[in-house]
């Protein structure tokens, strides 16, 4: 049982907003629900936690964070079960993980009890923002950044942690069509490509931009030196069938996140017994395999979509298309089997589910 007594300063709001949002037309991230939860980091410790209405804070245009990048984030959802109970999904690996990516962003570690009973308060006091409509969840985005007010750049004293939270729909439900990165790079050895930190994703725009221009809704990004191995599929771990092999890159380097999604689908994996292989992957591996039809899955995976088909691979100027239409095919039945255990429509053998 997680101990949720933590002393937060509470200020719910006069307006709930809940009914000015419509269950069918949830675009990803637009939607805040009626709260946020804030804590600051000062003189060595975390204090002055509170919950309050959402909405604009002040704040100096000076602070660190928006001239040096010191920002780091997380993303995870509440789901709804069909007898109504909300419940967070692997919650305490998003903690683990936003510590790894605070030390390497040389940022304070967040204690359990701060990010748990700030958000388990939070979305309970919210409860109405986890929809029950099939393929809805809350997503909640824990963030901290640096706040000292000065230029010099170094290492910041004072840090603010906010949780917000929204509502949202099924993410990327149709097959995407990836361009296979052969210039641009996200991340490289010894940088921060394994943490959630907010230039990574700045540096991702741009490529992206250009993929979408040629037709494509995303890059694979692959590694900096060479761009001949596989790393990431946009802002989704990505993942092929091979046979009966599940196959994706390692994460043992520095340069791709660890995706718990990714985590959980390897885990099912085994369960099923499919033969499961993290290690280095080739472009070359991979058009070879699409090109003689062993290849026979490709997909993204992460907490937004869950699973992402990728229907088409660009590569060099030429697509090579991935089938799509199987119905049992691992990707189509793992999305079920994990959305079956949020509903809790399945056994959750691992314990992955924390009640709110
Ligand atoms: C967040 C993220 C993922 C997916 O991680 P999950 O824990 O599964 O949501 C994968 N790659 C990148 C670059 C990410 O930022």
């Amino acid at each position: 049982m997680i101990d949720t007594s933590l002393l937060i300063n509470t200020t719910v709001t006069r307006h709930s907003r809940i009914n000015e949002i419509d269950p069918k037309n949830l675009p990803f991230g637009k939607y805040f629900s009626d709260h946020m939860f804030i804590a600051d980091y000062k003189d060595g410790e975390w204090q002055d936690f509170k919950i309050m209405p959402y909405g604009p804070l002040p704040m100096s245009p000076s602070i660190s964070a928006l001239h040096y990048g010191q920002e780091i984030f997380e993303g995870m959802k509440a789901h709804r079960t069909d007898a109504g109970v909300v419940q967070l999904f692997r919650p305490l690996e998003n903690l683990k993980r936003m510590n790894a990516s605070a030390q390497r962003m040389c940022m304070p570690n967040i204690p359990e009890n701060v990010f748990m009973d700030g958000i388990l308060q939070m979305v309970r006091l919210d409860n109405k923002w986890v929809l029950g409509e099939e393929g809805c969840s809350l997503y909640i985005r824990p963030f901290m950044f640096a706040t000292d007010e000065a230029l010099g750049v170094k290492t910041s004293g004072s840090f603010r942690f906010i949780v917000l939270t929204s509502p949202t729909g099924p993410y990327y439900s149709d097959p995407v069509r990836m361009k296979i990165e052969t210039k641009f790079a996200r991340a490289f050895e010894g940088g921060v490509g394994f943490t959630k930190a907010a230039g990574n994703y700045g540096v991702s725009l741009y490529p992206a931009r250009l993929a979408q221009q040629e037709g494509y809704t995303q890059v694979i990004w692959t590694d900096a030196k060479d761009h001949e191995y596989i790393e990431e599929a946009g802002m989704m771990n990505v993942m092929f069938v091979i046979g009966n092999t599940l196959i994706t890159p390692s994460i043992s380097g520095n340069t791709i996140l660890s995706g718990i999604t990714r985590d959980s689908l390897i885990t099912l994996a085994k369960d099923w017994n499919m033969k499961v292989e993290e290690r280095r992957v080739s472009v070359k591996e991979i058009i070879n395999g699409i090109n003689s039809g062993d290849l026979t899955e490709a997909f993204g995976v992460g907490t937004a979509a869950t699973v992402a088909l990728i229907s088409a691979i660009g590569y060099n100027g030429k697509d090579y298309i991935v089938p799509v239409n199987n119905p049992e095919s691992f990707s189509k039945r793992v999305a079920k089997h994990i959305n079956n255990i949020r509903k809790g429509r399945a056994e959750d053998i691992h314990g992955w589910m924390v009640k709110v």
